[in-house]
């Protein structure tokens, strides 16, 4: 039986990389029934809505998304595109790995960042605070850490770390200064470590000395777990140790739901030319396919994946080579084998 899944090829690039997925995920011989919704502005032009009823109904349906990029529209009445998927769906967990192909300045990257995605600075309670005739003469953002997120993003990270065979959690954290907030998240993330005690390794990190230990060696890290500010920035610095976000896939994840994308943009600049990369969302389909328990498939796409650029004869412009959307495709598809 084929598994249903949700399918949001996007806006500008999207659709042609999607289609490339798409073609090297059934030549692989995954058994998936693509079940083709739109967001975004193709969501706008349809429905007059970037995240329409019946993107969200199949989500719900499926359980399973696989998204390209989507211009969230600008104008007054629109909802942010992301901020109503991880509400709708409760998308707790963003994971975003990132890993050497061709080494560059380092050799042997292999990282995955956990990001808890629904709590702390980002939850959005901010104001301005009047004072005298300033109505900015201030401005406040709160950050709420619960115990009950802190778990859960924390316990993924070991699990995630059991399942895919790593052996270290880095908890990175700043709770030398935000004694309550990250002073919580801190303490809830030593006692699920405990847990996992001779399962899996664990160590703390500062953000700051995080931040400059990445950049000095980044082969010391495995899986790491953050809080959403702390992550939004890390995941960044993290993609762009291995070359930038062309190749950077991510996945959210909720108990009931879980959505997979490439972490790039709609590519304006050159969308609808053939030129497109379609690397990212090739890989975030192989986070999906082992989320739907198919691994050792993933494991036979990103094989050919990065034996086709290390290869370097058949590779898009943004890695250097001339090829098209469609050429590195068909590549990719004869590399495996
Ligand atoms: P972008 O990632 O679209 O583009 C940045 C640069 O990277 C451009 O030069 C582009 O050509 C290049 N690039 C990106 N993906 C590429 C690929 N697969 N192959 C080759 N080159 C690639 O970032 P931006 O220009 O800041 O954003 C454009 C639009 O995308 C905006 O509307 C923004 O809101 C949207 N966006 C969506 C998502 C998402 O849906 N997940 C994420 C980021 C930005």
């Amino acid at each position: 039986m084929p598994t249903p899944v949700t399918l949001i090829p996007g806006d500008g690039i999207g659709p042609s990389i999607a289609e490339a997925t798409v073609r090297i995920l059934a030549a692989a011989g995954a058994e998936i029934e693509w079940d083709r919704q739109v967001a975004g502005m193709a969501g706008v032009a349809r429905w007059n809505d970037p995240i329409p009823e019946a993107t969200l109904d199949s989500i719900r349906r499926t359980r399973v998304a696989l998204k390209g990029p989507l211009e969230t529209p600008v104008g007054e009445g629109f909802r942010s595109i992301n901020v109503a998927l991880r509400k709708t769906f409760d998308l707790y967990a963003n994971v975003r790995p990132a890993y050497t192909i061709v080494p560059g300045r380092f050799a042997d990257i292999d990282i995955v960042l956990v990001r808890e995605n629904t709590e702390g600075l980002y939850i959005g309670v901010e104001h301005y605070v009047r004072i005298g005739d300033d109505p900015k003469a201030a401005a406040e953002s709160v950050a709420i850490i619960t115990r009950h997120g802190s778990e859960r993003i924390v316990r993924y990270a070991f699990e995630y770390a059991l399942a895919h065979g790593r052996k270290k959690v880095t908890l990175v954290h700043k709770a030398n200064i935000l004694k309550f907030s990250q002073g919580l998240f801190l303490d809830v993330g030593r006692m699920v470590a405990r847990e996992f005690e001779g399962r899996v390794q664990f160590e703390e990190r500062i953000i700051d000395a995080m931040a400059m230990h990445l950049v000095m060696r980044p082969e010391q890290f495995d899986v790491v777990v953050t809080t959403n500010l702390f992550g939004d920035i890390l995941s960044d610095e993290v993609s762009g140790l291995v070359g930038g976000m062309g190749l950077a896939p991510g996945a959210n994840i909720g108990a009931n739901a879980a959505i997979f994308e490439a972490v790039h943009g709609t590519a304006p600049d050159i969308a609808g030319k053939n030129v497109a990369n379609p690397g990212a969302l090739v890989l975030a389909a192989c986070m999906m396919l082992e989320h739907l328990g198919d691994g050792t498939r993933a494991q036979r796409i990103r094989h050919a994946f990065e034996g086709t650029i290390r290869a370097g004869t058949v590779l898009t412009r943004d890695l250097g080579g001339t090829a098209g959307t469609d050429e590195f495709t068909d590549a990719v598809i004869a590399a495996l084998g």
